[in-house]
Parts: structure tokens; sequence; C-alpha cells
């Protein structure tokens, strides 16, 4: 055996450990908090936002203020959301989202917490969805708050109504995410941080765990005697805190790490 293969089987034999380990944790676990970002909607083909080829990267921001305050800057907005929604509305769940479904399935879900915006986690079945940054497949009206699918916005912009009000109230109508400047929603944040608390386990996916309050879901959960696995393909600055720390593919790992028994 020369010294490359030594380290191989050494590194193979190190990720089954790890592996192990992060199954026992998740099968001894009855509250497990969920929480997701970006990464693991890639798989389903969905840019993370904040990559050099991302949404973010193309399009000049418009923050909240100013869609508030200006019809243009609305205008620019709905075109924008006109552009990257197809890319949205066809993505399909793939094999990681199914595995939180899995997880809610066998009733040892007590809330899936997600960074994204695309509503992937309820198409795979998960109802204890909590979305921190709203989501794109809906728009709300800033006054009266009442809700339309976003395929009826998307039809009434591309009819001619570039920036659409609402028809309950004349209010304006804004993709029902949070922008840049805005509040994040505080029903939510209270119910994250409940879940937070309550749990015996988090699991943090496909997301790098530097956005706060985001980043301090995990930190909390553990300082509380929650146990934690990390699955992410580059390092996070939690990870030394961390039970278990796993780079593999979402979709490849953990359908492995929930099947039943
Ligand atoms: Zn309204």
């Amino acid at each position: 055996m020369n010294s490359l293969s030594v380290l191989y089987t050494f590194y193979f034999l190190l990720s089954t450990l790890i592996f192990m380990d992060a199954y026992e944790l998740i099968r001894g676990a009855k509250r497990i908090v969920g929480f997701t970002g970006a990464g693991i909607s890639t798989e389903s083909g969905i840019p993370d936002f904040r990559s050099p080829n991302g949404v973010w990267a193309k399009n000049r921001i418009i923050e909240f203020d100013e869609f508030v305050s200006s019809r243009e800057a609305r205008i620019e907005y709905w075109r924008q959301k006109i552009e990257s929604w197809p890319e949205m509305r066809d993505a399909k769940p793939n094999a990681g989202h199914l595995a939180f479904a899995e997880l809610e399935k066998q009733g040892r879900l007590r809330a899936l917490i997600t960074q994204n915006i695309d509503g992937l986690h309820q198409r795979a079945g998960n109802t204890r969805v909590i979305e921190l940054h709203g989501t794109s497949v809906e728009a709300g009206c800033l006054s009266c708050l009442s809700r339309i699918p976003m395929n009826e916005a998307v039809r009434r912009v591309e009819a001619g109504d570039p920036a659409p009000v609402c028809e309950r109230c004349g209010g304006l109508l804004k993709p029902a995410t949070v922008s840049f400047g805005q509040m994040l929603p505080g029903r939510e944040m209270r119910l994250a941080d409940e879940a937070v608390r309550d749990c015996d386990l988090f699991l943090a996916v496909g997301s790098s765990l530097v956005v706060y309050p985001a980043a301090s879901y995990p930190e909390q959960a553990k300082y509380l005697g929650a146990r934690l696995i990390i699955v992410n393909r580059t390092p996070t600055p939690l990870d030394g805190m961390a039970d278990a720390v796993l780079r593999d593919e979402i979709g490849t790992i953990l359908p492995l790490l929930v099947q039943p028994v």
C-alpha cells in the first residue's frame, strides 16, 4: 500500500465514522429542528442569490424604502421578478427536500426553518415550514396584507400592468419575499425562536451559517443542550461546535441519514 492509499483508506474510515455518528444522532432524536439555506435548492437548479452568477450580481438591488417611494423602482423590481420567475416556478424538490418531508412523516420534525424563498419544502410535503425571508410563490399587499399567487401577479404584469396594486384596497403589491431594508417577519422569528428552544437536535443543511439571525440558531440550540449536525459543502464558522459535520452532496447524504430503521 502506498502512502496515498493509506491516506485514502484513513479518510474513508473517518467519513464512515462521522456518517454513523450523524445517523445515530438523527435516529435517537425526537424533536428535530431543520434549518436550510440556498445549498439545498441549488441541486434543484435554483442559483444561490449571493453567488457571482446569482440574481444579486446581475441586477440593481432595490431596497424596501425605494420600492415603497418610487413607481419606477417598483416597475424595475417587477421586471426582475418576471425574469427570474420561470426558473423558480419550474423547479422541482430534490432528494434533500424529500428527506425533510420523510422526517416530518416520521413525526420527529419539530420545525423546518428556511432562508429559502422557493417554496420547495412545501411542495416536497412539509407543513411545518418557517420561512424567514418570505416566499416568492405569492405576492402580498403592503397595506391590507392579503396575498395572491405569484402566477396571478405575473399574469397581470405581463398583461401590461408593470407595477400592480392590490385589487381589494389599492395598496402596493409586492412579491412576498423580504427585501433589503425590510424587517424580518415577526411571527416567523418568534416561531423559529420557540422551535430552537424546544429541539433536541439541530440539523443545519446547505447554509454557510454567516447571515444573522440565522447563524445564531445553531449556537442557541447547542447552548441549550441540543446536538448539532452541519451538512454543507464548505466550512462554516460553527463547524467547531458541531457534533458531526458532513461535506457530501445534500441530495445523496440526507436520504441515507433519515431513512427509517
Ligand atoms: Zn390590499
